[in-house]
């Protein structure tokens, strides 16, 4: 059971004091703190929102299985009572993605190390007379299908970006290889990332430095193959992110796309392993079955 603290002073000595009338999330039981002698109710993650909890969920739930906002709103306008604007569900979705991004972030996770990595478009604002869109970088973990490292960039793909992409791959301990496809820029930044650091006083010794994780370059000229393993990863991205044609900020767009991953990596069973990737990566969440929900409730505690 969740411990109920006060929201003006944080402490937990309180007495229950009848309830607040809600016009969409019913009755709340309201406290008096014992400490600051203030009113409250508890912040289960709702906290002074005015639709309840199952809606929001829900809306943010089918945004990012691929529902644009405006046809969450519509279904709103068949199924329920009140109305929320498509304004509304993109808030939703970005301040929880926000919430429950943070909380699972400190989370330790157990990687196979086997990694694949690529880049695509957002095709943001191109709806518009802009051309082109940003870059997503993205990389999953082969046997979990854990999406472990991703970068959203406005910039064409280049050395710094690259890099910095790379870092984020180191987050959960070092990958084993990583395949990228042959881009002149994947060489120079891992040997930033990822060359083994020599001993003081030794700078000068000849020959390349060692890399600590194997960069398997996959030539599709060459081979003919393709990089199968990420791009089903990225057709499931690109399936997703057509609402992005209606979006002109950049600051908005990075954030709903880490929604989308966390789509992909802690609500939905993969369709190959059958299995919720976190899952396979060794992390059992007590979220129940609206998993959205059960994800902010841990990340509000
Ligand atoms: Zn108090």
């Amino acid at each position: 059971m969740e411990k109920i603290k006060c929201v003006h002073c944080g402490e937990s000595d309180y007495v229950k004091k009848g309830f607040r009338k809600t016009e969409n999330r019913g009755r709340i039981q309201k406290f008096k703190c014992n400490s600051c002698k203030k009113y409250f109710t508890n912040d289960d993650g709702f906290y002074r929102m005015r639709n309840n909890e199952k809606k929001i969920t829900s809306a943010i739930d089918l945004y990012f299985s691929n529902l644009s906002s405006r046809k969450v709103r519509n279904h709103f306008r068949r199924h329920w009572e009140h109305n929320a604007s498509h304004v509304s569900v993109l808030d939703w979705c970005r301040k929880y993605v926000l919430k429950v991004q943070k909380y699972v972030d400190t989370m330790p996770l157990n990687l196979s190390g086997k990694v694949y990595a690529d880049e695509t478009e957002i095709p943001r604002g191109c709806n518009t007379k802009r051309k082109g869109g940003d870059k997503f970088w993205c990389s999953v973990d082969w046997d979990t299908r854990y999406i472990n490292a991703t970068l959203y960039s406005p910039n064409p793909q280049n050395t710094q970006d690259a890099i910095e992409f790379l870092r984020k791959t180191r987050k959960h301990g070092l990958p084993m290889y990583i395949q990228t496809d042959a881009a002149q820029f994947y060489p120079k930044a891992m040997k930033k990332v990822f060359a083994s650091v020599r001993c003081k006083g030794k700078r000068n010794i000849s020959g390349s430095k060692r890399l600590l994780v194997e960069h398997r370059i996959n030539n599709v000229q060459k081979t003919g193959k393709h990089n199968v393993r990420i791009e089903t990863v990225f057709m499931k991205i690109k399936d997703r992110v057509d609402d992005f044609r209606g979006l002109k900020a950049l600051w908005s767009a990075p954030i709903l796309m880490a929604g989308i991953i966390l789509q992909h990596n802690f609500i939905e069973a993969h369709t190959t392993t059958g299995v919720v990737p976190c899952e396979l990566a060794g992390l059992k969440l007590e979220t129940g079955v609206n998993r959205w929900l059960g994800l902010i409730r841990l990340a509000t505690n």
